[in-house]
Parts: structure tokens; sequence; C-alpha cells
């Protein structure tokens, strides 16, 4: 025998817990299921374990989707503001880091801790280690038959099970097969937010730099689902030299656009004219070896491999003006060409999803398959960098829960 439920909630992360919180509210019977041991534990690990939970500058411009109007209704009914006063309600201590970029003082686990205080509050039922079997429509309910051999049978059914990225953490592309077998199209999934890699010889010259930062502004001419070439897109931040190729929050964001074949443009010290800067320093000291007076302008390893890549040994003196003015292309826009990404190992999210024009974009709501909902990273909304994702999960996750 099946035990009835007015919303059934599979994933017990950010998007999952949020929409539990606001039908439980409503006063739905709501329980909420997830194969791991633990809620909300992407949470646990993100923003460096502080959780970066949102931003104050969230619009629609920080998402990619097929549809990028589509995310724009619930973002708009439920705020980071909005959030941020969850967060302030439970005596959460926060602080802007850069950016608008908002995270805990002490610990991510204040956020998990919240939201499952609230779903208590709300009367939600919670069950950790438990996964889904099968799922059959029958008249307007679905009978989910659940790992642990019970059926449930429940008015609504909402898929909140994330992205692929990260497998180590349960991460499966459930959601996606469930998306399927009720003939929802899923956009093209591709692991975003993710480090870039090169192929070996260039690796081989950037493996010494290893550690190595730089602010810098990486540019990448996207493309449309048919191939066709869009405007540039570029960020301005942080970018990191790896063992493995590039990271850092420009790199990271910039892996959202790039695409295979394409290469990426860096300017590694935009505020200066790098030309200018070398000639001005043959004139004071000639003397001077190349390197070290590049050394003035970028990190001196990254100097250093930079004058032995363009043949730059000597002394300032002993090269031609070109040569120097050439550096500028070397600095301000050196171009590569990745060959891939770190795939889900690494990447913070996935790109693509449930194809948002089979969703209602008040409620989430599958247009074909009444009660079937989807929030959350499931869905092809993709944030950037910067506690968008969150916002989109407590957003999705919100509105659907007015609903469900
Ligand atoms: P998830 O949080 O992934 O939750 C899905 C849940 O479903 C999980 O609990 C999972 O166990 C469960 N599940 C999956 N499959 C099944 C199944 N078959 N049966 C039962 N349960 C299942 N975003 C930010 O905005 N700010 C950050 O600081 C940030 N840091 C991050 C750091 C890292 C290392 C990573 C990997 C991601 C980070 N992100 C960050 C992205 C953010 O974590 C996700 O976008 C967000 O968690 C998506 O929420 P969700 O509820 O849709 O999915």
């Amino acid at each position: 025998k099946s035990s009835d439920l007015d919303v059934l909630i599979v994933g017990a992360g950010a998007a999952g817990m949020m929409c539990a919180i606001e039908a439980g509210k409503r006063g739905r019977r709501v329980r909420v299921i997830d194969h791991a041991r633990a809620p909300g534990e992407k949470i646990r690990i993100s923003g460096g374990g502080r959780c970066n939970f949102t931003n104050l500058g969230t619009s629609g411009a920080n998402f990619l989707s097929e549809n990028p109007r589509f995310a724009l209704s619930a973002l708009k009914r439920f705020t980071q503001h909005d959030f941020l006063k969850m967060v302030e309600r439970h005596g959460i201590a926060w602080h802007e880091k850069t950016l608008g970029q908002l995270f805990c003082d002490d610990s991510a686990k204040q956020i998990i801790r919240m939201l499952t205080d609230e779903m208590k509050a709300a009367g939600v039922t919670l069950s950790l280690g438990l996964g889904v079997t099968s799922i059959a429509r029958s008249g307007d309910r679905f009978e989910v038959a659940l790992d642990d051999g019970t059926r449930v049978s429940a008015a609504s059914l909402v898929v909140a099970t994330g992205g692929k990225s990260i497998p180590k953490m349960g991460a499966t592309g459930w959601g996606y097969d469930v998306a399927r077998q009720f003939d929802l199209r899923l956009t093209e999934t591709r692991p975003a937010l993710v480090p870039l890699t090169f192929e070996p010889t260039l690796l081989e010259q950037l493996v010494p730099l290893a550690g190595v930062a730089v602010d810098a502004v990486v540019k990448t001419t996207p493309t449309n689902p048919k191939g066709e070439r869009l405007k540039d897109v570029s960020f301005t931040e942080a970018m990191l030299f790896t063992h493995r190729g590039l990271s850092g929050p420009s790199i990271l964001q910039i892996s959202s656009y790039w695409r295979e074949g394409e290469a990426i443009t860096v300017n590694m010290a935009p505020s200066e004219d790098v030309s200018a800067r070398m000639l001005a320093a043959k004139t004071e000291n000639g003397k001077q070896a190349v390197h070290t007076a590049l050394g003035h302008i970028i990190p001196r390893r990254l100097a250093e491999v930079i004058c032995a890549r363009e043949g730059l040994a000597g002394k300032l003196a002993e090269v031609g003006d070109k040569k120097l003015r050439a550096l500028d292309q070397a600095v301000n826009a050196w171009t590569v060409k990745p060959v891939g990404s770190e795939g889900y190992r690494t990447a913070e999210v996935t790109l693509g999803g449930v194809d948002t024009a089979a969703l209602d974009q008040q409620t989430m709501e599958a247009k074909t398959v009444p009660g079937l909902f989807f929030i959350g990273e499931v869905v092809d909304v993709t944030g950037w960098l910067g506690g968008y994702n969150f916002q989109w999960a407590w957003s999705s996750g919100w509105a659907a829960g007015q609903n469900c």
C-alpha cells in the first residue's frame, strides 16, 4: 500500500529544501527524499565552506539559458533581498566579499541549518539515504516506488536533483531521465564553471607557472546552439595558472561560454600599457634584463616564461623597440586555444538541462504533465560564478513551492 502525500520532492539540495518550506507553509503534506546521508551537501562545500549564498546584483543578465528570459519571473518574485531577509531572521552573520557576492561570516552549515529548521517548522518530512526506483502516472497522481521497497502516492512530484557536476558527491543526472520519461526535451548539457585544459606542449610551458595569479580580462566569442557566432563575452577577475591548465574566477566564468575549437584571449595586465612601460624602462635603464623590467608589470615568474617564449633573453638596450612593443600582444592579448575542461569532476555546475520551453516560468511545472515540477540546476538555467546559482535554486524552489 502506498502512503499518500501532497508533494514528493526528490533532492534535499538548495532548491528542494526551499520548495519544501514554501509548500509546507501552505499546509501541503510534503516529504523530501535524498539518496545522500545529509541534506545540502553542495551548500556545505560551497564558497570554500562559507557559501556564497546570493549576489546583491542578481539580474537576468547573469544567467545562461536557451531562453534567457525564462528565469526572470522567479528571480523577481523571490529576490536576493528576500533570501537575505531569511538569513538575517536566522541571525546568520554575513559579509559582501566582492562584486556583490554575499558569504556567511562563519560557516555554510548555518545555511543548511536555517533550511532544515524552516522545513521542520513547516511540518516537512525529510528522509535521507533514500532514492527512487520507478515513477508511474496514475490518473492525476504519481505512484513512486522508493528503493527501501515502499511506495508513495503524490499529487505533485518535484524534481530537484541538480546536475551532473561532482559525481563523487552523488550527482547522477537522474532528473534528466525523469524528463525523458515524460517526453520533455533536454538541451545539451556540459560542464561549466570549470578549469580549462591545454594540449601537452602548451601545458609544459604553463606548468612552471602553477600557483601564479593575475587579475585578468578573459574574452571569448561564444556561439549559439546553431553554431552562429555571438557577441564577445569577457570577465575581469583573477586568473590562476595550475598544474593542469588555467583556473580562477575569470576562467571559470568564461568556461560557461567557451566551446571546443574556439580560442580565449587573455589580458594579463589590463590597466597597463605594456609597450609604453617597456620602452620607458629601456630609456631609463637599458642595462636591466627584459624579464626584470616586465616583472615590474606582471608577476616575475610569468615575465620570465613570456620572455623565454618570445626569445627576449638579453638586456633592454640589446632588444629592438619593435620586439619590445610585441610584448604588448603577449601580455595584453595572449590568445590560446583550450582543448577541453576538467569536466564534471570539478565543474561547479552543469550548463543546459530540462528545456525551459517545457516549463511554466511562473510555477516551474511541466506544461504537458500537470503536477510535475523541475527546479534548480536540473533546469536549463545556469548562473555565473558569484552566488547566482544558489539564487536561482532559491527563486525557482520558491516559485514551485507556491504551486505544487
Ligand atoms: P543540488 O544542490 O545539487 O541538490 C541536489 C540534491 O539531489 C542533492 O542533495 C543530491 O544528493 C540529490 N540527488 C541527486 N540525485 C538523486 C537521486 N537520484 N535520488 C535522490 N536524491 C538525489 N553556487 C553558488 O551560488 N555559490 C557558491 O558559492 C557555489 N559554490 C559551489 C562550490 C562547489 C564545489 C560546487 C560543486 C558548486 C557550487 N555552487 C555554488 C553551485 C551550487 O552548489 C548549485 O548550483 C546548487 O547546489 C544547485 O542546487 P540544486 O538544489 O538544484 O541541486
